[in-house]
């Protein structure tokens, strides 16, 4: 059975033939690949820098892969039947004991109790086949199946926006029309996560801006002129521009460097929110006294945004069935690269570093 293997911490990425099945939980799914999603954080494990990455206990490799979508070929579960598409979530929560593990939301995990497929003390999805838990198994529409994979990334989107608005429920934060036209978003980074997010809000009726250092790539152009996004270059445009129009959102998606947080805070309108999700790589935030004199004043807030659940999965393909009715040009333009697996050359490429003008990167199976 073919598998993308990696041995996190260590550097490198593999393909092997495995004789051991793979199987997660009650495993009564069998559950055959189709298509695997690329992102960044495959490719940090891939090049030995996610320090979090570990193997499933009492081995040293792990099956790469959180982004999946396949068909089921044999079931003992009434809710899934052959042939059915499917597609499986990836942080999950076997044996935690805390309140939001045991209702199903290991995204709030307190203990550190959870396993993230194909990352974290779990095999992920880059293999032939597995036997998978239908506790977390999400069916996908077939009429959306050439962008599905998609969804994965978006369900982390979905539950940030949930999230930020959760947050806004402090106050009154709707329009006079009880929509959320009035509100003025920005949104940093054009990444596959900056583009979804962007699209989410847009959806949702904010105004929306997204920002990169660097003129839209004619994917990126494509994509904001559809949707209606305006697209900003801040290194030709300046932030003090975007400090002086003010933002009700901003969503940090860069993983840039920890510094521009300090600029993004200066954005904020009163009661305004700023959203992180991007891991900054490197660098430092200084406030200064006056600025957090500002914050405080104008009833600011931060909230760190991460994985998405079960519940958002099922948003994300609602969602991306919407896109491809509304947006067609948006729908069409996801998927940036198809790779065949047998390609060996090809398939290392892409496990190794992103592309120019990568959206989401995705590799065929069948
Ligand atoms: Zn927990």
């Amino acid at each position: 059975m073919k598998a993308i293997v990696v041995k996190p911490p260590k550097p490198g990425v593999e393909v092997r033939d495995l004789t051991q099945v793979i199987r997660h939980g009650s495993g009564t799914v069998k559950v055959r690949i189709l298509e695997n999603g690329i992102c960044g954080t495959d490719r940090e494990i891939v090049r030995g820098e996610l320090t979090t990455a570990r193997p499933p206990e009492g081995r040293d490799w792990l099956v790469l892969g959180h982004e999946a979508l396949g068909i089921v070929e044999d079931s003992s579960d009434p809710r899934f039947k052959p042939g059915d598409l499917v597609m499986p979530i990836n942080r999950r929560s076997y044996h935690g004991k805390c309140l939001n593990c045991l209702v199903g939301r290991p995204d709030f995990c307190e203990a550190n109790e959870f396993v993230e497929a194909g990352i974290i003390g779990m095999d992920g999805f880059m293999v032939e086949y597995w036997y998978d838990d239908p506790k977390y198994l999400v069916k996908v529409p077939k009429n959306i199946a050439d962008i599905a994979v998609m969804a994965q990334p978006l369900s982390d989107l979905e539950k940030s926006v949930e999230e930020i608005l959760n947050v806004q429920r402090r106050l009154i934060w709707t329009c006079d029309d009880g929509t959320y036209n009035c509100r003025r978003s920005i949104v940093f980074g054009t990444g596959s996560t900056g583009i979804l997010i962007s699209l989410l809000l847009r959806t949702i009726g904010f105004e929306v801006y997204v920002a990169n250092r660097r003129d839209p790539l004619e994917s990126e152009a494509k994509i904001t002129e559809e949707a209606g996004i305006i697209y900003y270059n801040y290194s030709k445009d300046g932030l003090d521009k975007l400090k002086s129009m003010g933002f009700d959102l901003v969503v940090d998606t860069t993983g840039a460097s920890a510094s521009l947080i300090g600029h993004e805070i200066e954005m904020l309108k009163p009661n305004g929110i700023l959203g992180l999700f991007g891991f900054p790589a490197e660098g430092e935030l200084t406030l200064r006294y006056d600025v957090i004199q500002r914050f405080i004043y104008k009833s600011n807030a931060i909230v760190g945004l991460i994985n998405g659940q079960k519940p958002h999965f099922q948003q994300a393909l609602a969602h991306l069935a919407q896109w491809k009715s509304i947006w067609p040009t948006v729908a069409n333009s996801l998927i940036t690269r198809v790779v065949d697996v047998n390609d060996d050359k090809e398939l290392m490429q892409v496990l190794n570093r992103k592309e120019k003008g990568e959206i989401k990167v995705k590799i065929k199976w069948s």
